[in-house]
């Protein structure tokens, strides 16, 4: 049996609904899909990553947005400079299925993978080809290699989101596109094979950039202001009396939960900052000039497609229709498909 788990990175549930997606809608009756299923916050993309290959919180694995500030060596680490193995504090399914062959392609969290295409590679090619260039590689380690699992992430859908927001018809059809490249590798296997598409984190309008480390400096309060596009961790060196008071007033903001707080939200570990806030809506804190973007606390974000089909093989999931799923079900999904035994490591329920 091939399991290949893929991943639009960034494709919300509207968008996803609106795009023209006819080879998934052709398997996923007889399969499993739900539109009721929530990643984890921040709704960035290495902690929805981390928490869909490991099956674990953010509290658990430690990747609790894209950079954290390391208190050990006083620096700030970004995981597009820090390789993400180094600093991912659970087992990967790559870890976690070490008998078979694994490929990781265009997927930022590669630990244990044994056929790596890094995400790296796609900073070097232009939007438009990134998942031509994802697709062709799943291809070539497919034919080649003998993989039994793979997580094969279309991070050109993220781009495409971010640069001209979730209604626009260029990131509609690269959630298009993508579906046209799963009904080709699915000609191509011929054991087994059972499909699971899900994202790290869905995708919001954004049309102002609110920049909080500027905000923060014409106000004398200093700190250090570590965003993920719609979430920010604030490390700050004394007590956090006086930037409350001013965060509290900040239209921009929507969510503001002290550290202590973010154990409600499984956010807490020794990384996460001494404040972490999101974005309202609209709002982007990061970068400028985007039309969509995430990594804040809205519906649109946190809720992500989750589906399964398959090829030769037949499932036998009931939608239950007052179950929230979780990102966080994947993992334990393909442990059990894949007849492991692991006693309940998993917050999360097989499908
Ligand atoms: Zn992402």
């Amino acid at each position: 049996m091939i399991i290949l788990l893929f991943i639009l990175d960034g494709c919300a549930i509207n968008s996803y609904i609106k795009a023209h997606t006819p080879f998934i809608d052709s398997l996923s009756e007889k399969g499993f899909i739900t539109f009721n299923c929530k990643t984890v916050f921040p709704t960035a993309t290495y902690t929805g990553h981390s928490s869909i290959v490991t099956g674990t919180f953010p509290e658990q694995h430690g990747m609790i947005g894209n950079q954290f500030f390391d208190k050990n060596d006083k620096k700030v680490k970004h995981f597009d400079y820090y390789n993400p193995s180094e600093y991912i504090q659970s087992h990967t399914l790559f870890e976690m299925l070490n008998s078979p062959k694994t490929m990781a392609v265009a997927e930022p969290i590669t630990k244990g993978a044994d056929y790596i295409m890094p995400m790296q590679e796609l900073n070097e090619i232009s939007l438009e080809k990134r998942d031509e260039l994802i697709f062709d590689k799943t291809m070539k380690f497919l034919k080649n290699y003998n993989i039994k699992f793979g997580v094969i992430n279309f991070a050109g859908v993220d781009g495409y989101g971010e640069t001209f927001g979730p209604d626009n018809k260029k990131y509609l059809n690269e959630i298009s596109k993508c579906d046209q490249f799963l009904s080709q590798i699915y000609e191509i296997v011929e054991d087994k094979l059972i499909m699971i598409i899900t994202a790290d984190h869905g995708m919001t309008k954004v049309s102002k950039r609110f920049n909080l480390k500027r905000y923060f400096q014409n106000v004398g309060i200093s700190g250090q202001f570590l965003e993920s596009h719609r979430a920010c961790h604030i490390y700050l060196n004394k007590d956090h009396k006086e930037i409350m008071e001013e965060l509290n007033h900040i239209k921009e903001i929507d969510k503001i939960f002290l550290k202590s707080q973010t154990k409600d939200i499984k956010l807490y570990h020794k990384r996460t900052g001494d404040i972490v806030i999101s974005a309202n809506t609209g709002i982007e804190f990061e970068k400028e000039n985007l039309n969509g973007s995430h990594g804040g606390y809205l519906k649109e974000e946190l809720y992500v497609p989750l589906i399964i089909m398959s090829k030769n093989y037949e499932l036998k999931y009931k939608y239950n229709s007052s179950r929230i799923y979780s990102t966080l079900d994947v993992a334990p999904t393909i442990i059990k498909l894949s007849n492991i035994k692991l006693n309940n490591i998993f917050p999360g329920k097989p499908i």
